[in-house]
């Protein structure tokens, strides 16, 4: 199994489309989809941030894939739906992908609508875009990321996505731990894997720290592709100095496509290479501690070495948090015109986190987990 690695500095559509062209030809993908008329791209939309920002896939990237589709005589569709109730057209404009669309005169699909379709994996049952499944064949077009909650985010969590809008929420809800929420990501992207044809990391601009939308914009430089999300993820998060068993997500997924480390065959020069002091945010282990423990344990012991989602003066009260909180532990207090925390219902999904554009939700540390939680 090919991953293909290039170190491209900065946006620069004709590196990065030399680099697509090479990659895609030398596994003969244009071959074997001479038959597929519709491909859907499914870049990482998450929310309406600018492509500085880093969180969401640059449009430059998929602007140089498009060009590329559109030469092999593809017709084209670029869809996702963004985390909890985020206003689609915001996201469609901040993250530049609008002014692609109609440069290009391509289908731009949003997963909340155009119906859906249900599958069935061994330990879940999915809801998802029913575009998804109608395009002939899919590209995934990730973001390297460090996340919160799952340590790492590239290729194979980019397929969260296409489950529609705030139906994200009940697969947090009802798998609150890492593990639990890890065989989520893995079972479905073993679903979708069928219709996925390709995928690429974009790591030009990625994240460090708080991500996968608080964090430190990093210039890693880097670009990646092949034909699995999974054996992509292995060595781009590799690279940021993760092993497989901090990621059992990439671990099972790796697992279901029956590839091993020794399989991946990728360029020799980045064999031992990790990016230097990339910031990570370690809270997965509390999580699990915190979520299986009973309440008044949690009760007795959370100023201790607890940790919160909390508020900081940014808030605008958009009501994205409230909307999208899998347990609905968010509410207004009237009294004060502030939102507050239930945090005994609360089972640090870390959505409001990830989901909110203004940065207004920080992880609030008690004394003993500032030390322990770098
Ligand atoms: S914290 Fe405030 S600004 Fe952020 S999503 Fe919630 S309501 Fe909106
Ligand atoms: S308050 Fe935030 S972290 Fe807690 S359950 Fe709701 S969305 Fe998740």
């Amino acid at each position: 199994m090919k991953v293909f690695i290039e170190e491209i500095q900065d946006y620069d559509f004709q590196r990065i489309y030399s680099f697509l062209k090479e990659s895609t030809e030398s596994i003969d993908l244009w071959e074997k989809l001479k038959t597929k008329k519709t491909i859907l791209i499914k870049p990482n939309l998450l929310g309406p941030y600018k492509p500085e920002k880093a969180i969401t896939t640059h449009p430059i990237v998929l602007e140089a894939l498009i060009c590329l589709l559109k030469e092999k005589g593809k017709k084209i569709w670029i869809g996702d739906s963004p985390g909890g109730s985020i206003k689609v057209n915001r996201v469609w404009e901040e993250t530049g992908i609008i002014k692609i669309v109609e440069k290009h005169k391509i289908k731009l699909l949003n997963f909340s609508e155009g119906g859906i379709v249900t599958r069935t994996s061994p330990n879940h049952t999915f809801t998802t875009s029913k575009y998804f499944w109608e395009a002939d064949a899919v590209i995934n077009v990730g973001k390297y990321k460090t996340h919160s909650l799952t340590y790492y985010t590239g290729a194979i969590k980019n397929i969260y996505g296409i489950i529609p809008g705030l139906r994200k929420s009940d697969y947090h809800r009802d798998n609150a731990d890492n593990t639990k929420f890890s065989t989520v990501i893995s079972e479905l992207y073993n679903t979708a894997k069928e219709n996925i044809v390709f995928n690429i990391l974009d790591g030009i601009w990625g994240m460090e720290g708080d991500g996968p939308s608080a964090g430190i914009p990093r210039n890693f430089g880097i670009l990646f592709a092949g034909e699995s999300a999974s054996a992509i993820d292995k060595i781009a998060s590799k690279m940021m100095g993760f092993n497989l068993n901090q990621l059992p997500y990439v671990k099972s997924s790796l697992q279901n496509e029956h590839i091993s480390f020794k399989d991946i065959e990728f360029p020799e020069k980045w064999n031992n290479f990790v990016f230097k002091n990339v910031k990570l945010k370690k809270i997965s282990l509390f999580i699990k501690i915190f979520t299986k423990s009973p309440k008044f344990f949690r009760k007795i012991f959370k100023n201790l070495f607890e940790y919160f989602p909390d508020f900081n003066d940014k808030c605008t009260l958009c009501n994205i948090c409230v909307d999208s909180c899998p347990v609905k532990a968010i509410s207004l207090e009237k009294k004060n015109n502030k939102l507050k925390i239930d945090y005994l219902k609360c089972i640090k999904c870390m959505c409001c986190h990830e989901l909110c554009p203004h940065h207004a939700v920080y992880i609030r540390k008690s004394f003993l987990a500032k030390f322990i939680i770098k």
